[in-house]
């Protein structure tokens, strides 16, 4: 075996550092598990030959987190020029050519749908220490990756759309992922079989907008609604879930599928943005507070255990106080378990960049605040209720925090929440389903005790 001086040496070492999305996570692991594939090995930034930065435009000052990100692995490295820097993702599809200034160490660009191409080009460009290659080129179909055996866990991300057809106003990805191209059923399936037989337990469709699967001109016609039927019927699957649903895009039928597919967790993420019918039409997302609160309600009644979460952007231009307090009210109306907030911020390109009457910095932190807090308060309610009360868990790994003499194992409920459980034994329980009796309520998190054998 080689030791990590020699395999740095050789220059088969890589070190990937992630920022953003579930998809960006997941983009990430399918590159550590083809490079490893391919003689690689994962080391720590210090002694990588191959520095991945994976990056992300969807928050704040994007630009300057990827300088500071390289600014690092320069000071690392000591500026290295044989180490191979390569930018990957939103910044690296925006930023494009400007990245290769002449002292720089990046000399491999590659955009979402270029990913596919990355591995042999990280071989190419080792092997040719002058070259710089760019893979920034959106193609017209889903560019379908090699398959790799490599295990992720009890949980596996399977990818099912890329890309984005509706152009919110604020948003970013349409312009840096592509416009909407749907992966074929088949090649789903197929991946998720093999993750089922590498030893997942639970499949995590992923995609910006996944209810919009197969509405566009490269989909193979098969709906939603029935992919979700088609993998919860794979061998070996006990729970699947999906993100991101765009609540325009949710059909009757995928509202239904709450109802009819039992392997189909009770938890949905559905993006409010904001609940002010204003705000929503200059965001140009399609749907009022009315329509969302329907389907809020028909989801509930599909599912009654349902949980909602959602993401909430607060000071969109033009925004009132009293549009923001439509926007709480929605909140409790909907009682989300949780919520992913943030203040509006310009991103160049966008309409809303162009928009006039932004809301100052002070009233938007000021907002976000108060809709923080009130997030705080909702889901301080909906998981002390939960108390007292009998639920499996999928164990995912050991929590942060072990306690002396016993093992602490983290899982998530069929709602997606967080459960800490300690157990005597010290072997590994890491995709088991544990029944088990919630004990606390933490502030984001339960925790738990043993209410039956693992299965
Ligand atoms: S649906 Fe989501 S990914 Fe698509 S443009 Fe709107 S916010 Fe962006």
């Amino acid at each position: 075996m080689l030791a990590v001086a020699d395999v740095a040496m050789n220059g088969k070492s890589f070190h990937i550092i992630t920022f953003g999305c579930q998809m960006n996570a997941n983009d990430s692991w399918w590159l550590a598990s083809s490079l490893a594939e391919r003689g690689f090995t994962r080391t720590g930034l210090e002694d990588a030959r191959v520095v991945v930065l994976n990056t992300c435009s969807v928050r704040e000052k994007p630009e300057r987190k990827v300088a500071a990100a390289l600014a690092e692995v320069r000071r690392v490295t000591g500026g290295d020029p044989g180490v191979l820097v390569v930018v990957a993702g939103c910044v690296a599809q925006q930023m494009g050519e400007k990245l290769f200034s002449p002292e720089s160490q990046v000399r491999l660009l590659v955009g979402s749908d270029g990913l596919a191409r990355a591995p042999e080009a990280i071989e190419r460009l080792l092997a040719e220490p002058q070259e710089r290659c760019c893979l920034l080129d959106f193609s017209v179909g889903y560019e379908e990756r090699k398959a790799v055996r490599a295990a992720a866990g009890p949980v596996a991300q399977v990818n099912i759309i890329q890309g984005c057809d509706n152009f919110c106003a604020y948003c970013i990805v349409p312009f840096t992922r592509g416009r909407q191209k749907s992966r074929r059923a088949e090649d789903i399936l197929e991946e998720c079989r093999a993750r089922l037989d590498g030893g997942a337990r639970e499949i995590l469709l992923l995609g910006q907008n996944v209810n919009a699967y197969n509405r566009d001109r490269q989909g193979d016609g098969t709906s939603f609604a029935s992919l979700l039927e088609r993998v919860a019927t794979l061998p070996g699957l006990v729970r699947l879930r999906y993100v991101t649903a765009h609540p325009r895009d949710m059909r009757p039928e995928d509202v239904a599928a709450f109802g009819n597919v039992p392997a189909l967790c009770p938890r949905l993420h559905l993006p409010l943005q904001s609940g002010s019918d204003n705000v929503l039409k200059r965001m140009g997302r399609k749907y009022d507070s009315r329509t969302f609160l329907d389907l809020a309600r028909r989801l509930r009644e599909a599912r009654p255990d349902m949980a909602l979460s959602t993401d909430i952007i607060a000071g969109f231009p033009g925004e009132s106080e009293k549009d923001f307090e439509d926007t709480l009210a929605i909140m409790e109306t909907c009682e989300f378990v949780s919520s992913f907030s943030f203040c509006y911020s310009d991103r160049p390109g966008t309409r809303a960049a162009l928009m006039p009457d932004k809301t100052a910095p002070t009233v938007s932190l000021e907002r976000l605040s108060r809709l923080q807090a009130l997030q705080d308060a909702l889901t301080r309610r909906l998981l002390a209720d939960r108390v007292g009360r009998k639920t499996d868990i999928l164990i995912e790994g050991r929590s942060r925090r072990q306690p002396p003499g016993k093992t602490s194992w983290r899982g998530r409920d069929p709602y997606g929440v967080v459960v800490n459980l300690v157990l005597e034994g010290q072997g590994d329980y890491t995709g088991k389903m544990a029944p088990v009796l919630i004990t606390r309520a933490k502030r984001h998190s339960l925790a738990a005790e043993p209410a039956g054998d693992m299965w």
